[in-house]
């Protein structure tokens, strides 16, 4: 990190730096882990691991401009019923875990309910009869508020999802217009109406900032409308605007994205008019109710922080499922196809479908605890990592945030002051020995 990058905070804000949802994040992984060492990691798994279980389902009726997720845009029946079906084999091969405790279940995507009800309900019934679910503390969806009905709903309370993450991001038709998705807030309203009558009673809404066309008035509104729906938790993510990564954002013009001071301040703004309203903030980019297990997992600092964001989801081990889907092992990390011919080809070979993977070394091990409690707690005792004297590097890397009031370094404890909030993530790169090589791949840092 050199001073001359980081002699204003605006000048920080514009550093290219991973979300730390994972350490080492995904670019990093290799070719070197693939079927057969899974399996062999697998086999390890102690009888008593608990299991969280991640199901990607890369599909979607028409495609956001704005959209960063490993998803397509699809009009017929049959690749996502091709799909659902190598879905069911793929939890077929994992007849060695059989039995085992599976304490979270997220259906992300895309869109994981294009499936439709039947497809959620036979891989739902596969699920249970592979897996010990009499521990299930959560099992969650993403929605598509625009893309579901009363039908659809009640199927997935039959199922036994009990949350749901409704995609909303902004509610001006103008900003909805510039990100290619019309979404009339009656949709969300009456999505949420529809989620407690089914008795899916814990709401997240995720909300978006940097969006073109938004100002900071059109994220205040938004912030507060969403919270008007009362839900338990909200999430507020900072627009990542990568055309040379996620092609359908070159139709967004660029000249109608607001530049970094701006982001900036619609993300102070929403932050207030959220914490105003009565939720707390939780790590970076999340907010909740004071009683919502995210808050008290932040107050006694065993917040986690997973793929899908901050979590109180401790379980041993991560199983993804579906095209891209990632996993962790206490190995290390593992990665699914993400071309849905490579995966289905896999799966068809009655192969686990990895084509990339990361065993942990003892330093990734560290360097990940370091990362997580900076992310989680904004907060890190190196002492607790072996002391200071391992990182006067890394000290003196931060050393230029402390004299802007970004964060203090009050002898091995790193403290990230409120200032310094929307920073966090460059604090935490200055622990990641792997950033320097790939930074073009990431976004700016708020
Ligand atoms: S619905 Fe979600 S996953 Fe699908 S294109 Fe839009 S933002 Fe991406």
């Amino acid at each position: 990190m050199s001073n001359r990058l980081i002699n204003t905070p605006l000048a920080l804000a514009e550093r290219n730096v991973p979300r730390y949802t994972s350490y080492p994040t995904a670019p990093h992984f290799s070719a070197g882990v693939g079927h057969d060492v899974y399996s062999d990691w697998l086999s390890q798994l102690p009888a008593d691991a608990t299991l969280s279980l991640y199901i990607h389902v890369p599909f979607c009726t028409e495609l956001c401009l704005y959209c960063g997720c490993h998803t397509k845009a699809v009009r017929k029946r049959e690749p996502i019923d091709n799909y659902a079906a190598r879905l069911v084999e793929e939890i077929a091969l994992l007849d060695g875990l059989a039995g085992r405790k599976l304490t979270h279940l997220h259906w992300g995507g895309g869109t994981p309910s294009i499936l439709g009800p039947e497809w959620l309900e036979t891989i739902a019934a596969k699920l249970a009869s592979r897996f010990d679910l009499s521990g299930l503390k959560e099992h969650a969806i993403e929605l598509d508020p625009r893309r579901i009905d009363r039908s659809l709903v009640r199927s997935l309370a039959a199922i036994g999802v009990n949350r749901a993450s409704l995609g909303v991001q902004d509610v001006s038709p103008t900003v909805q217009h510039a990100i290619g998705r019309i979404q009339p807030f009656d949709l969300v309203e009456r999505a949420v109406a529809w989620l407690r009558e089914a008795g899916i009673a814990n709401i997240n809404i995720d909300l978006m900032y940097g969006l073109p066309q938004q100002g900071v008035r059109e994220v205040a509104r938004s912030a507060e409308l969403a919270a008007a729906l009362d839900p338990q938790r909200l999430a507020l993510f900072g627009y990542a605007h990568v055309p040379w990564f996620k092609t359908q954002q070159k139709m967004i013009d660029e000249a109608v994205l607001p530049g970094l001071s701006e982001r900036l301040e619609q993300a102070r703004v929403a932050g207030e008019t959220l914490v105003g309203l009565g939720y707390e903030a939780v790590g970076l980019d999340h907010f909740a109710k004071p009683d919502d297990e995210l808050c008290v997992a932040t107050r006694e600092r065993r917040l986690r922080r997973n793929f899908q964001g901050y979590t109180v989801d401790d379980a041993d081990a991560l199983i993804g499922l579906g095209a891209s889907a990632i996993g962790r092992l206490p190995q290390g990390f593992v990665q699914n196809a993400p071309d849905l011919a490579g995966y289905g080809r896999a799966i068809a070979a009655g192969r686990f479908p990895i084509v990339k993977g990361l065993k942990l070394s003892d330093e990734d091990r560290l360097r990940a605890s370091i990362i997580e409690r900076l992310m989680c707690d904004l907060e890190v005792d190196l002492d607790r990592f072996g002391g200071g004297a391992g990182f006067t590097g890394e000290l003196a890397a931060l050393a230029p945030l402390a004299a802007q009031g970004l964060l203090q370094i009050d002898g091995n404890r790193v403290i990230v002051t409120p200032e310094g909030r929307p920073y966090v993530r460059i604090a935490a790169a200055a622990f990641d020995t792997y950033l320097a090589a790939n930074q073009k791949r990431h976004s700016v840092a708020v």
